[in-house]
């Protein structure tokens, strides 16, 4: 039987103007599994990710998401949750109410919503705080809160554009650890994007070296810290932050 990938990118060419800014993606998502873009700023992990989530079209190439080429299906049709690295939440509205309009959009009916809503601020351990707005919460509680937005639809796929970027050290890691934990209880199939290879080393199940619009190399992260297949990977690897 063949087994089909949650998210998979053939051939994928994305240029701004002159700018070939995606040259040649190819990439195959599993079901299940936490897989991170990591490359420096300007490489194309945000590009890459808004093509799977349908905010940009490639100019060539297809993405198919479970097997459905997805080109001009609209984002909110493609079934996932996705965060961003600021700005995630809307300011006016409580946490409850940022979580409630997500469900708005797909028709939960009332009496599933209070619990989907409890269940989702749970898993990222924030109950309690459903009155709060926005400004009354850390940087950190944010980010939990724009997650469980993200997941409180159920979606088959989480895409998580470098949503611990702007949080501080001990931060990071507290929530590296969190997402990683969350990511394996509900199985969700998830892309996460970094610019931080100790992040990206120490959460993913496979690793997508990203550079100047090109993938150079996919492997476990044990692969990639120690046989790195490019004088690229090598560089970037070995570099601390
Ligand atoms: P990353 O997320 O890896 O930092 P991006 O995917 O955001 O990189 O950007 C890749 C390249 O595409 C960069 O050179 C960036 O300046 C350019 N780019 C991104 N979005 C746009 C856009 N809307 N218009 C023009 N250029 C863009
Ligand atoms: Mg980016």
């Amino acid at each position: 039987m063949q087994t089909i990938n949650d998210v998979e990118i053939k051939g994928a060419i994305k240029r701004f103007g002159s700018n070939t800014v995606l040259d040649g993606i190819n990439l195959e998502v599993k079901k299940g599994e936490l897989l991170t873009l990591l490359g420096p700023s300007g490489c194309g992990k945000s590009t890459t990710l808004n093509l799977i989530a349908g905010f940009l079209d490639a100019d060539e190439g297809d993405v198919y998401i479970k097997g459905n080429k997805v080109t001009n299906v609209p984002p909110y049709k493609r079934d996932l949750g996705m965060v961003f690295q600021t700005y995630s939440l809307f300011p006016h509205m409580t946490v409850y109410e940022n979580l409630d309009f997500g469900l708005k959009l797909r028709k939960v009916a009332k009496s599933d919503k209070q619990k989907k809503i409890s269940r989702a601020l749970e898993l990222v351990k924030m109950a309690g705080l459903e009155n709060r707005y926005p400004r009354e919460l850390s940087g950190g509680q944010r980010q939990r809160v724009a997650i469980a937005r993200a997941l409180v639809v159920e979606p088959e796929l989480l895409l998580l554009d470098e949503p611990l970027s702007n949080l501080d050290a001990k931060l990071r890691h507290e929530l590296r650890a969190e997402i990683k934990r969350l990511q394996k209880e509900i199985g969700v199939t998830t892309i996460f994007v970094t610019h931080d290879q100790e992040e990206a080393l120490s959460m993913s199940d496979r690793v997508v070296v990203m550079n100047a619009g090109r993938i150079e190399q996919i492997s476990s992260p044990t692969a990639i810290y120690n046989h790195p297949e490019t004088e690229f990977v090598f560089q970037f690897i070995g570099k601390s932050n």
